[in-house]
């Protein structure tokens, strides 16, 4: 199959993207990495009459580091997966990065994108959780932050208007000495999981927990955060019986969807293991550098 026709539109800064997606406001989609977008148009899933390319937008690259970290919306999966600044900054991103795709996909493929995208079995939506980060969004009337928690509405969906453009994320300060972990479960390596768990821990001077984030992805419409649980954490001692109880509060109220890969009991039970597997390991990192 092929995309119904369009009118491509080239932009080479942000206002122009902007003020593109405002004189079409709503037929108008934003062209990034094409790894989520050239599929659903290639299929007839998705049809648009414009198409915003930013790939040649210099100010939505880049990596800094500001206390916290600042990625511009079209930094390609590999760039940050290879960049000493997120590895430093934020681990659980460096991690989560090596799970998409294959790298091809990653060689194209933005973070921008894919926050834009909200598939729930992405890692990036689910990490975006997990660290408490945001993004930040412009339109031709201004600028906005949205924080992960208010981002993702729905599968597929984010609280995006459809004039408004992706330009950075945000992440704030990794506190030192956290442990983290991704664990997932796919078929095949470089598939989308069937479904997975991220987790940070972090400890203070009494040994006991102090801060617990677990994100789920793959069991809802959208990433989730499972915040009973990781109530259930704190103040705890590191334990496998704590890991094994945690896992299974963090699996109690969700009803992940029965598909081909796997029946909704079966991913429950999966995702209980790996949120176990994840507390575990990001335990034994707790106070190893990234
Ligand atoms: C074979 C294959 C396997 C994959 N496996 C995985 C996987 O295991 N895990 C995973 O997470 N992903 C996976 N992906 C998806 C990949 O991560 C994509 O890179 C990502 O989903 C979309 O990023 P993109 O830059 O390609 O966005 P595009 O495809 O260009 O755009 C996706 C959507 O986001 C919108 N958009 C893009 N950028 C912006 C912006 N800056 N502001 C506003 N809206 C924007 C677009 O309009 C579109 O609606 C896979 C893709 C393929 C083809």
């Amino acid at each position: 199959m092929k995309p119904s026709a369009f009118e491509y539109h080239l932009a080479v800064s942000t206002d122009e993207a902007v003020g593109l997606l405002a004189e079409h406001d709503g037929d108008a989609k934003v062209i990034a990495g094409g790894q989520s977008l050239v599929p659903l148009l290639a299929l007839r899933l998705a049809r648009v009459d414009h198409l915003v390319d930013i790939n040649k937008v210099p100010d939505l690259q880049g990596i800094t580091a500001n206390g916290g970290l600042r990625i511009g919306a079209m930094t390609r999966h590999r760039e940050a997966e290879r960049s000493a600044l997120v590895r430093r900054h934020a681990p659980l991103l460096a991690d989560a990065l090596t799970y998409i795709g294959h790298a091809a996909i990653r060689n194209r493929g933005t973070l921008g994108g894919s926050l834009a995208h909200a598939d729930p079995a992405a890692e990036l939506p689910a990490t975006l959780l997990a660290l408490d980060g945001q993004v930040e969004v412009r339109n031709s009337r201004g600028t906005r932050t949205v924080a992960a928690a208010d981002l993702f509405t729905g599968f597929l969906t984010t609280s995006l208007e459809p004039d408004e453009l992706l330009t950075a994320i945000s992440l704030p300060a990794w506190r030192a000495g956290s442990g983290w972990s991704v664990q997932e479960f796919a078929r095949r390596s470089g598939d989308f999981a069937i479904s997975g768990a991220m987790t940070v821990l972090s400890t203070g001077a009494d040994g006991r927990i102090d801060d617990a984030r677990i994100a789920l992805i793959g069991v809802a419409p959208t990433a989730v955060r499972a915040s009973a649980a990781e109530q259930a954490l704190i103040g705890g001692a590191p334990s496998e019986e704590l890991w094994a109880s945690v896992a299974e509060a963090a699996v109690a109220d969700i009803e992940p969807p029965s598909d081909l890969h796997g029946s909704s009991a079966y991913r429950k039970k999966l995702t209980s293991t790996l949120v176990r597997r994840s507390l575990a390991e990001s335990a034994s990192r707790i106070g190893a550098a990234a």
